[in-house]
């Protein structure tokens, strides 16, 4: 037999000892498993589900932990409970583009689930740190969740696996929150929905990890600053069309781009529903705004280009290019002569890092 004296060059360089192959033809074929010795030695995760994935940029998938469990007495949703996640209810009103003008009550119920959805996010902002993983960030959102009387309301929903949805550096939304550890320089968007007696508030903002690069810190500027442009255009009349517009104008000055296959929607006893609401411009979104709509304006704006791919996982949808992207996001209610921000950060909030720059 041959012997093994061909020695990998990752090792030598890695200075990992004793990994001997007896020929060329023999270290590809044990490639695929030898290679997690070079991870584990760089003190990267391991875990390698998709070993046939191009990955877009440097994120990798970490470890799920098991599903959560919400105790009986809190009202869900009707996909918390279905094998397949399906939310019927919302099927059921898919096809038509009619926007429920709320009554004064149901006003009333939603104003409660964004307020305590806002408090459940600022509990999940808090914890954002340099070696936190976003699994702790999930465990904290749900903790506090059920302690409010809510459902969290991505739990089961299409079978999505968490109580939140944890998106990091390339990730643009949806990243499912597992065991890797925060890293000095990520940005990460932490994304909250509740659902309560009913009703679901919805809301999200992009945190910075210890010491980020100015660029990164001006994509995440220039995303507070197109949600908070949009929302000072919504009043009865406004169309939905025209929301894009403004966003798309202030991200391309300054050299970002729009996601577009993502959109910001109507939400009331329904998670998703009428309006649609695309955020770039020369969109054929349908609609006029009205007292009594709700809905989310969540814009998600990249660095590079605006095209995204998913993850095998069919959740995580990443930058084509790996750049970063930011995202912040309100639920609004439409009233007689502008918005009210449902969803508004009260004083106690977290003080985005754009307000400690003054
Ligand atoms: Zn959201
Ligand atoms: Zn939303």
């Amino acid at each position: 037999s041959n012997t093994a004296k061909l020695q990998c060059p990752t090792c030598i360089k890695l200075g990992i000892p004793g990994s001997y192959f007896c020929s060329q033809d023999c270290f590809k074929k044990s490639w695929s498993t030898h290679k997690q010795q070079h991870k584990k030695a760089k003190g990267a995760s391991i875990y390698d589900p998709w070993p046939d994935f191009t990955f877009s940029g440097k994120l990798r998938p970490w470890p799920v932990t098991p599903k959560r469990a919400v105790p009986d007495n809190i009202t869900r949703p009707d996909y918390a409970n279905d094998s397949k996640g399906t939310p019927h209810s919302e099927l059921a009103a898919r096809g038509t583009s009619q926007i429920l003008v709320l009554s004064d009550e149901d006003q009333e119920s939603l104003r409660v689930a964004c307020k305590l959805g806002r408090e459940v996010l600022d509990i999940g902002a808090e914890a954002v740190a340099v070696g936190v993983t976003t699994d702790e960030i999930d465990r904290l959102i749900h903790e506090a969740t059920i302690d409010r009387d809510c459902y969290p309301s991505p739990l089961n929903y299409y079978r999505f696996p968490k109580s939140c949805c944890t998106s990091v550096n390339e990730v643009i939304c949806h990243g499912i929150p597992d065991k890797r550890p925060l890293t000095d320089g990520d940005i990460v968007n932490i994304d909250v929905t509740v659902y309560h007696r009913g009703f679901h508030g919805d809301l999200n903002e992009t945190l910075l990890v210890g010491n980020v690069d100015d660029v990164t810190k001006k994509l995440v500027g220039v995303t507070w600053d197109c949600l908070d442009y949009a929302m000072q255009a919504v009043k009865p009349g406004m169309r939905y069309r025209d929301i894009g517009a403004i966003i798309q104008k202030h991200a391309q000055a300054n050299g970002f781009s729009v996601v577009r296959s993502y959109c910001g929607h109507g939400i009331h006893r329904l998670f998703h529903t009428a309006p649609n609401v695309p955020h770039y411009a020369k969109n054929k979104a349908v609609g006029v705004m009205k007292a009594g709509h709700s809905f989310t304006i969540e814009p998600m704006i990249s660095e590079g280009v605006w095209r995204d791919m998913v993850w095998p996982d069919n959740w995580t949808a990443v930058t084509q290019d790996g750049r970063r992207s930011a995202q912040f996001e309100h639920t609004l209610l439409v009233t007689d002569t502008g918005v009210d921000i449902l969803t508004q950060r009260p004083g106690t909030s977290r003080p985005h890092f754009m307000d400690q720059l003054g």
